[in-house]
């Protein structure tokens, strides 16, 4: 708290009064500590990368690139860890048009049964053909997806684009924390006025103490496990500032050891022929 005191002086010379300005200070200190750790934390998480891209260039140089065997595998790590470091930079180039505004939303109406549908039916397929995600997870055939629609069709407001990239990384992380595999169950039904979709996995849950930070920015339970996956860390960040700027919520569930549930909750206002379907 900053107090300011300033005395009210008359011409005559005297003292008539006293103002005090209290001014609450502790949200912008706030703001501003976050800051730095947010540069710090962007610093840390590219200069790791660079420094490990530099020691396997640094061996190559040494005459590992001489060597058959090795020389492939160092390139390949110098690949993916480069590869990582474009995908946290277009993330962070995505939070800091988020912060500034200039992210446009091309809001649409959108039946939402088939989108899920479509993006869940790209998943089969890539599990189908033994390939990778986009984001490198090795889905091999250790996965099923099972899908529990509402019959009613939810017409809901969003941005495809970003909604669908929102729904993208939550499948991929349901896949990325199950190193074992297991059942991935998707759900999408309605209350009166929201829709919720979930996504729940048998894997590794997270832990009590963690559950609160996991949408925070480089937040990750286990570094090294991110980053052997390829992770950012910065995900579920943007995807809660996609599904908030769209009046939606997400939120976590989950149980150490036995698995996590996402949802996404959106608002939803029922159409009038649907109305008059149900009669
Ligand atoms: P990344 O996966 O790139 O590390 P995210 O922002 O997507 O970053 O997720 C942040 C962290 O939340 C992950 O590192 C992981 O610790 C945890 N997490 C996310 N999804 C799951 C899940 N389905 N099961 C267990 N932990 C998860």
């Amino acid at each position: 708290l900053h107090a300011h005191f300033s005395s009210i002086q008359r011409e005559s010379g005297f003292i008539s009064g006293l103002v005090c300005v209290l001014r609450d200070v502790t949200e912008q200190q706030k703001i501003d500590k976050d800051r730095k750790q947010f540069v710090s934390n962007v610093s840390h998480e590219l200069r790791t990368p660079l420094t490990s891209v530099h020691s396997y260039i640094e061996a190559l140089q040494d005459g590992a690139w001489k060597d058959g065997e090795i020389a492939p595998h160092f390139l390949k790590v110098a690949q993916d860890e480069t590869d990582r470091m474009i995908r946290m930079i277009n993330d962070l180039l995505t939070l800091s048009r988020m912060d500034s505004g200039t992210q446009k939303i091309n809001k649409e109406m959108v039946n939402l049964n088939e989108l899920f549908t479509y993006i869940l039916d790209q998943f089969d397929m890539i599990m189908k053909n033994g390939n990778k995600t986009e984001q490198g997870i090795d889905v091999n055939n250790n996965y099923k997806i099972i899908r529990k629609f509402t019959k009613q069709t939810l017409w809901v407001e969003i941005d495809t684009d970003r909604f669908t990239q929102v729904i993208d990384n939550i499948m991929n992380n349901a896949m990325k924390y199950s190193p074992d595999g297991g059942t991935i169950t998707c759900e999408l039904y309605e209350t009166h006025n929201q829709v919720i979709l979930s996504v729940t996995d048998q894997g590794l849950g997270i832990p009590k103490n963690a559950v609160d930070h996991i949408f925070d920015r480089f937040y990750r339970v286990d570094k090294a496990r991110s980053r052997a996956q390829g992770g950012t860390g910065l995900g579920l960040s943007i995807s809660r500032e996609v599904i908030e700027a769209q009046g939606g919520h997400i939120w976590v569930k989950s149980e150490e050891g036995k698995g996590s549930t996402f949802y996404i909750s959106l608002p939803y206002e029922p159409m009038e022929e649907d109305l008059w379907d149900e009669n």
